[in-house]
């Protein structure tokens, strides 16, 4: 045989793809095109019909076809699940079959002809995800089509999906195809971080950043010049605005939020580089970006994530004043919005939230987002739910997709199904009556049914966060994290600052107690404006008390800041991370030297001090019999000590939740730091999540804790359970599953069994 030079001859798939994008890159209106490639795929794949059917609400319309008779097009149409076509669509899955008219599915449509046709390869036509029509092929002789074939025409799928949706988004501009409106309708649901907690069904809106720099030259220099002029104007009074509290609905404590605001507003340097690139003949909107781009360079290098979240705040300004170029109002509240709208962004700044009409902003989806986001404080202050880390969430949802938020879970429902969405409002029901049954017993003390008096304290942390005491009716502070100030803030609080926060939280809870934290830094807990030390393992490494104690400067400076918001006050403040009591008794000293600085300067004393510890290495749970006789109260930091425990970064979704806080080792372990502190007669709390989950806050209860410090939103359910549990009864059922030669992995079940019998709502 002779072999014949020249080149191979070409895959065919290759190219049809090639013709394929050179169809996309024509000028031909949507319908011509569709028609153009039906006739390459016929041809390409050698098959007698290839059609288009795309879907227009519930019906699959015949859009173009080569094959089938012409007369049908824009004619035939079949529901959702009619015939091989409508199963592809419904089914979202491909339909390869030899002989397609002895299928059962098989729908004769007389007006195409096709019953001549016996091999039929239908594909669905996937965008994200929506199903937007079919693709299909037939041929007359009865065959099964190759898997590259197959491949074949799914590739060609995602593409002829992209000129679909595009057709969509041209509107009745380009050559529309009449009367198609594409319909998503594959219901997702994207896992994202609930960072607000909230339920919330409404719609998708698509949050638009301002356009970038169109022109970057400026026509005239001297212009340009007073036009930035004029926007920074307009800039510092929106921000001013929102710090003096012309924004109604926000309240003082997030207004403090654009306190950093308005440092970057008015800061010097920034306005000055941006003065400096329309001088250099800059248009003002390129000159923004190009400060932004800097910024953005700079603060990228560091790797930590609340150094992410300020840098947004930087980003939520320049979108300000790009705003404010292009002539748009600022004014709060005043963003338009559809009604019950579920705003989709990559990540939104705390001003950008409030730029909406809260009474149409339901819920926030975001791809980016961080927990510790000013962003996410103000959604948690206004009650707005926010998933966020919703990785690739703006490629699935389309504008006015309806959408299920949850901010319980961390999840986001795209085009829910009507059972989820019937699940959802059951859930919602249920929220709105335990809100309103939390609220009737705000007031009643949370009483066991045999007779044990509760606290119920709350976790805090910032300004945001003081409302709640009144509004769940808590019985003060449990642990009020200290750092948290120090990790939103642009730069190190000054005693200043650090005093009045102090005060506030002090004032905000009158008679009821507030047991502040000394700094716990390090570990997750990184300051933006601190260089981090590079550890292998930050949870147990430089972090809290131990930084405190090598270096005191900055904890004598937050002592002296107590001590000056406590003076004649109840003050109340204890060391994090303490794993020996000398370490204990060394912190102790240094606040010593504070209170004797205090007395020399003549600051009136507390009227009261305590001094705690936090219990959360098991290394002082085994000398809580010495560290009582040193402290005033011990704080079981059941976060870290359960990480420790059970050596399970608290932090890693893989290893986070695979150990029970209801083992019964852990609980053994709670239950010896109980007894150990009644023994000595010192009070004894614990904080971290357990406390604030009713199963687990009951078992505490059993165990011998008399207080419960929690998240906000443990309070409500936590006191529903105690007012009727009896404490007693419960101990008694415990008491034998914490034996040490049990190899249960939980006693979770066992208590929720106790429950349903006693009728305790956990
Ligand atoms: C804890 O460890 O349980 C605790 C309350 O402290 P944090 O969560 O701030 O580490
Ligand atoms: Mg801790």
């Amino acid at each position: 045989m002779k072999i014949r030079p020249g080149p191979l001859k070409s895959d065919p798939s290759a190219n049809l793809l090639k013709r394929i994008r050179a169809l996309m890159a024509s000028e031909e209106g949507v319908q011509e095109r569709l028609d153009h490639f039906v006739k390459l795929i016929a041809s390409a794949m050698k098959v007698n019909v290839a059609s288009i059917y795309l879907r227009s609400g519930n019906d699959l319309e015949l859009c173009a076809t080569k094959g089938l008779k012409q007369s049908a097009v824009h004619k035939t149409k079949l529901a959702l699940g009619e015939g091989l076509v409508g199963r592809v669509a419904q089914r979202a899955r491909l339909l390869n079959l030899a002989n397609a008219p002895k299928h059962p599915n098989f729908a004769f449509k007389p007006e195409t002809g096709e019953a001549r046709f016996h091999s039929f390869l239908g594909v669905p036509l996937l965008r994200g995800g929506r199903n937007l029509g079919v693709l299909v092929v037939q041929s007359k002789r009865a065959r099964s089509f190759t898997d590259a074939e197959v491949e074949n025409l799914l590739t060609v799928a995602m593409i002829l999906a992209e000129i679909a949706v595009e057709d969509e988004r041209a509107g009745g501009r380009k050559a529309h195809l009449k009367g198609i409106h594409l319909t998503p309708t594959l219901p997702e649901t994207i896992p994202g971080t609930a960072f607000a907690d909230g339920l919330a069904k409404g719609w998708a809106y698509l949050h638009q950043p301002p356009v970038l720099a169109q022109q970057m030259i400026a026509l005239d220099p001297r212009q340009e010049e007073t036009r930035m002029e004029r926007a920074i104007t307009n800039l510092r009074q929106s921000v001013d605005a929102m710090v003096s509290g012309e924004t109604a609905h926000l309240d003082r404590a997030s207004k403090e939020i654009f306190e950093s605001y308005r440092l970057f507003a008015y800061d010097r340097n920034w306005v000055e580089r941006l003065r400096e690139a329309v001088r250099a003949g800059l248009t003002s909107e390129a000159a923004v970006e190009r400060v932004r781009n800097e910024h953005r360079a700079r603060m990228l290098k560091a790797r930590d994530p609340y150094l992410r979240a300020r840098l947004h705040d930087l980003e939520d300004l320049a979108n300000r004043m790009l705003r404010i170029l292009g002539g748009e109002s600022l004014d709060p509240g005043q963003r338009e919005l559809p009604e019950e709208a579920i705003v989709f962004a990559r990540n939104l700044g705390p001003a950008e939230i409030l730029d909406y009409d809260r009474s149409r902003l339901k819920g926030i989806v975001l791809e980016e987002g961080a927990a510790t986001a000013h962003a996410t404080i103000i959604c948690r202050t206004l009650g707005i739910a926010l998933v966020g880390q919703a990785e690739g969430v703006l490629d699935r949802v389309e504008a006015g997709d309806m959408v299920l938020v949850d901010g319980e879970k961390g999840k986001a429902y795209i085009r829910p199904d009507q059972t989820l969405r019937s699940d959802f409002d059951l859930r919602i029901g249920i929220r709105r009556a335990l809100s309103k049954a939390f609220e009737a017993q705000r007031d009643l003390q949370a009483r066991t049914k045999d007779g044990k008096d509760i606290k119920l304290l709350l976790n805090a942390g910032l300004l945001v966060d003081l409302p709640a005491l009144d509004t769940v009716g808590a019985d003060g502070i449990g642990l009020f994290r200290t750092e948290f100030q120090f990790m939103v803030a642009e730069s190190m609080p000054r005693l200043r600052e650090q005093v009045e926060l102090y005060k506030k939280a002090i004032d905000a809870c009158g008679e009821r107690p507030v047991t502040f934290r000394t700094l716990d830094l390090g570990g997750d807990k990184i300051l933006p404006y601190a260089d981090p030390v590079p550890e292998d393992n930050p949870a147990i490494g430089w972090r809290a008390i131990r930084i405190g104690l090598d270096r005191p400067a900055m904890l004598r400076y937050q002592i002296r800041a107590l001590l000056i918001a406590g003076a004649g006050a109840h003050l109340r403040l204890m060391f994090p991370m303490v794993a020996t009591v000398s370490e204990f008794i060394q912190a102790k000293a240094i606040m010593a030297k504070e209170i004797a600085r205090a007395k020399k300067l003549g600051t009136p004393p507390p009227k009261k001090l305590e001094v705690g510890v936090m219990l959360e290495t098991p290394a002082l749970a085994w000398q809580v019999d010495a560290i009582c006789k040193h402290a005033d109260f011990v704080s079981v930091g059941a976060n870290d000590l359960m990480q420790f425990f059970f050596a399970a970064d608290r932090d890693n979704p893989r290893v986070a939740n695979r150990y029970d806080g209801l083992h019964p080792a852990a609980l053994s372990l709670l239950a010896f730091i109980a007894k150990r502190c009644k023994a000595h007669n010192v009070p004894v709390t614990v904080c971290g999540e357990m406390a604030g989950h009713p199963l687990e806050a009951i078992c505490l209860i059993a165990l011998g804790f008399p207080n419960l410090s929690m998240p906000v939103t443990g309070i409500g359910p936590v006191k529903s359970a105690v007012l009727s549990l009896d404490a007693s009864k419960l101990h008694k059922m415990l008491t034998p599953l914490l034996s040490s030669d049990t190899d249960a992995d939980s006693v979770r079940e066992n208590v929720k069994a106790f429950c349903e019998q006693e009728g305790v709502p956990v």
